[in-house]
């Protein structure tokens, strides 16, 4: 267990204060017992896969950090994965013995528990339709799940609501179909490409708002391409560009100037800076189109005065 570790470490945004104890583990049975041990006494404890998709306070976490390094995966007639294991080796290992499904998932970074937690996913698939079942620790012990009880929508799960108790994942079946793995890999390969030619270098947590579903709103977007407006969605970063927010700026966080929906940190951004950069978009496209963007990425750690629900 270390103490005072620097959250920016272990968020791809590179944002974040201290967490008052961290702890970093890669054994599935540990992780059963920490979290278990931790629920039972209520202790704050927060947990951290990739930290792809959090946005950690300046404040940092005056609780428990748990690093969930657990990656152990096996190909058997559902793929069983550790939560700690990076959702593109899970398609690696996958793909490798001719099993498909994942090859969205390459250029998602992050792990398999924070892909659920979220629904993560890309071009038309995600993570939750291949959910056949879970293990998980809640309220002091382990229990085996129905992909039901995690409850996924769109980026969205029972988890991601602020509820206490709060239970953790530990391992994940996932139902794949078959495939030859050189189509696998060259499928995942386009996707990838695809990826680098729009995504900013800079480090973020991804796209930062969801993407909105209102037919109404897809019609008064200028410039959206017919495929959104036949689907009456609308990408949140049409919305944010629409509004001018391309190249906006508090302190060292910047919308995108590439990507609408990415907010970057372009050296020595604060949480706060990237919080307050966000709402200034939120009101910019609420003022503008009438609509409320919802954050995909999640705030996590302590935030006083904070709204937790923005
Ligand atoms: C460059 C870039 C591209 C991205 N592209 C996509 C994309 O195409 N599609 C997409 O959906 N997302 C995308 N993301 C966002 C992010 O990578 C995904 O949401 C990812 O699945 C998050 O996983 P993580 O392990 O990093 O989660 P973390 O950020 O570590 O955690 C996210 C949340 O899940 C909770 N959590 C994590 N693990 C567990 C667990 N085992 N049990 C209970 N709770 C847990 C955490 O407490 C936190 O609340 C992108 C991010 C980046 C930086």
């Amino acid at each position: 267990m270390e103490a005072h570790v620097p959250l920016s470490r272990c968020s791809t945004l590179r944002v974040g204060g201290r967490a008052a104890r961290f702890l970093a583990i890669s054994d599935g049975a540990m992780l059963a017992d920490v979290l278990c041990a931790a629920q039972v006494a209520r202790l704050p404890l927060l947990m951290l896969g990739g930290g792809s998709n959090v946005c950690p306070s300046d404040a940092g976490f005056d609780g428990l950090v748990v690093q969930n390094r657990c990656g152990r995966i096996e190909i058997g007639d559902a793929v069983c994965a550790e939560t700690g294991a990076g959702l593109g080796r899970v398609f690696q290992s996958a793909a490798a013995s001719g099993r498909s499904g994942l090859e969205f998932a390459v250029g998602i970074p992050g792990s398999v528990g924070g892909a659920l937690v979220s629904n993560a996913g890309a071009y038309r698939s995600c993570v939750g339709d291949l959910l056949c079942g879970l293990d998980i620790a809640e309220e002091g012990r382990v229990r085996r799940v129905g992909p039901e009880w995690l409850q996924l929508g769109y980026r969205s799960s029972r988890l991601r609501a602020v509820t206490e108790p709060r239970a953790h994942l530990l391992r994940a079946w996932l139902g794949l179909g078959s495939g030859d793995p050189a189509r696998l890999f060259r499928t995942a390969r386009g996707y990838q490409e695809q990826r680098l030619s729009k995504q900013p270098w800079l480090p973020s947590a991804g796209s930062f708002f969801k993407n909105v579903t209102d037919a109404g709103v897809a019609a008064r977007v200028p410039g959206l391409p017919p495929k959104f407006i036949a689907a009456g969605v609308v990408p949140a970063g049409y919305l944010s560009s629409a509004c001018g927010c391309l190249g906006l700026r508090v302190g060292g966080a910047q919308v995108s100037p590439r990507h609408g929906n990415f907010i970057v940190n372009t050296g020595g951004a604060t949480a706060s800076d990237v919080r307050v950069l966000a709402s200034l978009v939120r009101d910019r496209v609420s003022d503008a189109m009438g609509v409320r963007l919802e954050e995909e990425v999640l705030y996590v750690g302590d935030w006083p005065g904070a709204d937790p629900g923005v």
